[in-house]
């Protein structure tokens, strides 16, 4: 599993205010002014972003680099501790998604940020490639529509191969044709959220962690925010992003004062993860053709060559990360319509991560959902839901997106 802890921070100058929220209570230096940020009961912060993920960080980031003063709250012990780090740590190319749709768009623009971000930045990726195989002449069919699909949304250099072409590349392949994706690729997702971090407090974001945000309330001139934790305190803030994962509906309808009919209501589908001991049989990632709420029992081989099957759908409904080794057994099945070579007892539960749905089971997909002031009226508030996959090769669009919407 990706790791869950916040241990590989990195520990740059400005990390010394990387500590539980109490430091806020201190005077701290934010882009060369002194604020004192809780000297007084009621100070106003600029800006205040909920939730140290991939995508929060991204969003502190762009908001700090454009000149705000930017406070992360983050519940956590650490980033990205949630469903940044219960992932597949793909860079998706954005093929699947409904062409026009946030989704869409902030993917394919997101993938071309991470990449020039990964070089600029030292943070590791294999651009590997993936395959999207059929295993029946139906599924060849629907390969046409995926091409198509991706060629709408500007996906480069997707190419059909034969079954023949397929498996002379990956010899232990099964399939009746493929679908060659070359601009998918595979990241370490922490040393990216690292180097998101240190941009973000290198232009004066401070992240205060153990500050979970309690509730809220609108007043004049922005948001009130009751932090808790150890020590619990008020924030004031001209400009508040809920960017909470899994937990941001019910964080949107705890602000006084800023419940509207639009607010969407939180759906949970796990997706569990097996892991394959031995060597992995490929050196590219192997999809399956997209099955209803995921995109179906794939293949990843994470950066340390550890090859793993899922994520799976159950949907479920409360928060629970454990894996249940018996839906291993559905796994061998969906693994060996495309690799028939998967050996009896070859995968072993690893971890599961949680889709931050906002739409039930059967309902049509869900886009990235950005909620501002045309939305619910509110000035200075701004929600984001329902960010699932493809929301980490999206973050950097996602930071940049966030960052026009304050400037509408
Ligand atoms: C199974 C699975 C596989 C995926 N695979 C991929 C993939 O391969 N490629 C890809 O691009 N995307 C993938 N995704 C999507 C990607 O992981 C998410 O879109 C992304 O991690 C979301 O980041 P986030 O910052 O919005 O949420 P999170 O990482 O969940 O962060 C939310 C943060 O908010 C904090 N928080 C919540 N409430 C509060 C509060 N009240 N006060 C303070 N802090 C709070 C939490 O502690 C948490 O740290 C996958 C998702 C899943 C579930």
């Amino acid at each position: 599993m990706p790791k869950a802890d916040g241990g590989c921070r990195r520990r740059t100058r400005e990390s010394v205010f990387n500590i539980p929220h109490p430091s806020l209570r201190a005077t701290f230096p934010l882009r060369g002014k002194v604020n004192k940020v809780s000297a007084m009961a009621y100070e106003t912060v600029d800006c205040v972003v909920v939730g140290a993920g991939v995508v929060g960080l991204a969003v502190a980031r762009a908001l700090a680099m454009a000149g705000r003063e930017v406070i992360v709250l983050e519940a956590r012990e650490g980033i990205g501790t949630e469903t940044s780090s219960r992932n597949s740590e793909v860079i998706h190319a954005g093929i699947y998604y409904p062409k026009g749709g946030n989704i869409a768009r902030l993917c394919v623009q997101g993938r071309r940020m991470l990449y020039r971000y990964c070089d600029e930045h030292g943070v590791p990726y294999n651009n590997c490639g993936k395959f999207i195989v059929a295993t029946t002449e139906a599924e060849r069919e629907t390969l046409a529509s995926i091409k198509a699909r991706a060629e709408a949304n500007g996906v480069e250099g997707m190419a059909f191969l034969s079954a023949a072409e397929a498996m002379a590349i990956e010899p232990q392949l099964h399939c009746t044709g493929a679908l060659l994706s070359p601009t998918t690729g595979i990241i370490d997702s922490h040393r990216y959220m690292v180097a998101l971090q240190g941009d973000a407090e290198e232009a004066g974001a401070m992240i205060a962690y153990h500050s979970p945000m309690e509730r809220g309330r609108v007043v004049d001139g922005g948001i009130e925010i009751d932090v808790g934790g150890e020590q619990p305190m008020t924030l004031r803030t001209r400009l508040l992003v809920t960017s909470a994962g899994l937990h941001a509906p019910d964080l949107a309808r705890k602000i006084e004062g800023a419940l509207y009919n639009t607010l969407p209501r939180a759906y949970y589908a796990k997706g569990n993860y097996f892991r394959l001991s031995g060597k992995a049989p490929f050196s590219r990632l192997i999809y399956p053709v997209p099955v209803p709420g995921g995109l179906g029992v794939h293949i990843t081989v994470d950066l340390g060559g550890q090859a793993r099957f899922g994520p799976d759908v159950e949907w479920i409904e409360e928060i629970d990360y454990e894996v249940d080794p018996s839906r291993g057994d559905k796994f061998y099945a969906a693994v060996r319509r495309y690799w028939p070579g998967l050996k009896d007892g070859a995968l072993q539960p690893d971890y599961s991560g949680i889709r931050p749905k906002i739409v039930p089971p059967g309902a049509p997909a869900q886009d990235f959902t950005f909620h501002g002031p045309e939305t619910h009226r509110i000035p200075g508030l701004i929600h984001l839901f329902g960010i699932e996959s493809p929301g980490l090769t999206a973050s950097l669009a996602i930071g940049e997106h966030v960052l026009e919407m304050t400037r509408a």
